[in-house]
């Protein structure tokens, strides 16, 4: 038996060398950070018991850590004095399914709105729970229109309002304060989805002033989606959801007579949708925050402001390059996106593939992202105009390793590298 298991996981070690650098700080492409070694510890010494957090009876412990941790993370965003309601859940899809499900239950048949850069994932969501579902317009610099949004809210059919502080694409935040002063006059949820942004409340002093005005508005908010498998340092299975009003707590009655016997306290899976969750997340999500404190002068919030000086750094040395038109704004978080300068959407978009290629093959992991080619009109690029209405693929690095500052000047030579042998070659 020991020779049979030594042998699958070997085979296993095999399989899983098939995987892109996630961990090295020149994977610079998608939204990867790996988990810190104190959750990984955490997680396994959890999974020795296996303890299912849906009750107290499957997870005694970890119940309790996973309340003292949540509670951590509502803190940071100004919750706990007078109460709040939240748990993990295993995904950010998870988690924002929740808050759009108590919407619709607040607000039945009413109108569900989002950005054209929120994630996917509020229009499925929304289809699930038979909710009607509108996308907002977004105004170039990736937020969400105001003026567009208005124009919703006078047709008095809109419940709630989805605000994403972080899109995942372009690492924007939509203006909260003036969407907060629009729900005093119409009257609607306010929804914050902060799955990959929300932990850029711990350093809103370094952001520019409107993104820092968006983030200490973030407690008027009626419910918070937060990813600790993001951000956070967790392993995947690890999102959390937060309400503003305990009381939510009771949309989610249910009499099962199985599962709770040795509590008069509150059970999580009363409180939740999905029944069996992984203790081992709560005790990994809780080791962390002992260790790395939820604070804005701690090292997790320096490890946040290292990735963003690398995002700023990458971007300054974009603009002045003369071989890139980047995004209309400067990162407002830690994402950057570009595009190659030509006056042809075409044409950049095969050297943005290119250059993606090239970068690979020096190990510098980038991703790609498909961009209206209106959003650089009037930047940098005299050509650009000529973009409007189309398509461009357009070069995007998540820049959320702290070591990602130290490496940049790396990061931009295999950049600089691979752009050579794309642009130098085509004789553009
Ligand atoms: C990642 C993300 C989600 C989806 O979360 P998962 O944990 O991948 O299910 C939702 N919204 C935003 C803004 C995200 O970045």
């Amino acid at each position: 038996m020991q020779n049979a298991m030594a042998s699958v996981l070997e085979e296993v070690a095999t399989r899983m060398g098939d995987n892109y650098p996630y961990f090295h700080p020149l994977y610079a492409g998608q939204m990867l950070k790996p988990p810190h070694p104190v959750a990984r510890a955490a997680y396994m010494l959890a999974m020795a018991i296996n303890p299912n957090n849906h009750a107290r009876d499957g997870g005694r412990a970890s119940s309790e850590m996973e309340i003292e941790a949540v509670a951590e993370i509502a803190r940071m965003f100004g919750w706990g004095e007078r109460g709040f309601l939240g748990h993990l859940t295993s995904s950010g899809t998870f988690a924002n399914l929740e808050a759009l499900w108590v919407a619709g239950q607040l607000a039945p048949g009413k109108r569900i709105v989002a950005q054209e850069n929120a994630h996917y994932t509020h229009s499925r969501i929304s289809a699930v729970l038979h909710l009607p579902f509108s996308k907002i317009a977004a105004d170039r610099q990736g937020h969400m229109d105001l003026n567009a949004l208005e124009n919703e809210l006078r047709r008095g059919d809109v419940g709630t309002v989805v605000v994403t502080m972080g899109t995942t694409a372009l690492g924007t935040v939509d203006p909260l304060p003036e969407i907060l002063a629009l729900r005093d006059r119409y009257g609607f949820r306010v929804h914050l989805d902060a799955a990959y942004g929300g932990y850029f409340r711990l350093i809103a002093e370094n952001l520019s002033p409107s993104v820092r005005a968006a983030y200490e508005a973030m407690g008027h908010a009626d419910s918070i989606v937060v990813d600790p498998h993001k951000h956070g340092l967790q392993p995947y299975g690890c999102g959390c959801v937060l309400f503003r009003d305990p009381a939510v707590g009771l949309l989610y009655k249910h009499d099962s007579p199985y599962t709770y016997f040795t509590s008069n306290e509150l059970h999580l899976g009363e409180i939740s949708l999905e029944c069996s969750r992984a203790g081992a997340a709560a005790v990994a999500l809780w080791a962390t925050q002992r260790l790395l404190q939820l604070v804005p002068d701690g090292e997790f919030a320096r490890g946040l402001t290292d990735g963003r000086k690398a995002a700023l750094e990458l971007d300054r040395r974009l603009r002045e390059d003369g071989r890139f038109d980047p995004f209309p704004i400067p990162p407002e978080l830690d994402i950057v996106v570009w595009r190659v300068q030509s006056g042809s959407a075409e044409v950049s978009s095969k050297h943005a593939q290119g250059i993606f290629d090239e970068a690979a093959k020096l190990n510098l992991h980038l991703a790609l992202v498909q961009l209206p080619g209106a959003m650089f009109n009037g930047t940098v690029s005299p050509a650009a105009s000529e973009l409007a209405g189309s398509h461009v693929t357009c070069l995007r690095s998540v820049l959320m390793k702290p070591e990602h500052r130290e490496w940049l000047e790396e990061i931009w030579q295999r950049l600089d590298a691979a752009a050579h042998r794309i642009l130098d070659s085509t004789g553009v």
